[in-house]
């Protein structure tokens, strides 16, 4: 799903994506020049090997996103919100949600079992 950043104002707009078993739901809003704020909720589940065992496992997304879209290369510094750039003046929600999904990968984690016996 690709919404271009001048189609974006004032007034929020709704996105849904639904993608294998995760919900990524929210708005884009118009944040200052050349910005937009995502303001999103990812929830669903990603199946996962566990850490300890190895045996793939679902585990329970809940995650609030909120951060920045720039239309082309961000210059500046954001003190509170991280910054992502798109440089085709194209938001791929698809590409949000990836990336998201790939930095929740890379966390450490271990499926009921093996909590079980820690
Ligand atoms: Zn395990």
């Amino acid at each position: 799903m690709k919404i271009p950043f001048r189609k974006v104002g004032n007034t929020p707009q709704d996105f849904t994506l639904l993608k294998d078993k995760t919900t990524f739901k929210g708005t884009l809003e118009h944040f200052k020049h050349g910005l937009i704020m995502l303001d999103a909720h990812l929830e669903g589940a990603i199946n996962l090997p566990c850490d300890i065992c190895a045996e793939n496992f679902d585990t329970i997304l809940n995650e609030e996103l909120k951060f920045l879209l720039s239309d082309g290369i961000f210059n500046g510094h954001d003190e509170d919100y991280d910054v992502v750039e798109f440089l085709d003046g194209m938001i791929d929600i698809d590409e949000v949600l990836s990336s998201e999904i790939e930095s929740l990968k890379s966390d450490y984690h271990s499926c009921e079992e093996c909590k079980k016996q820690n």
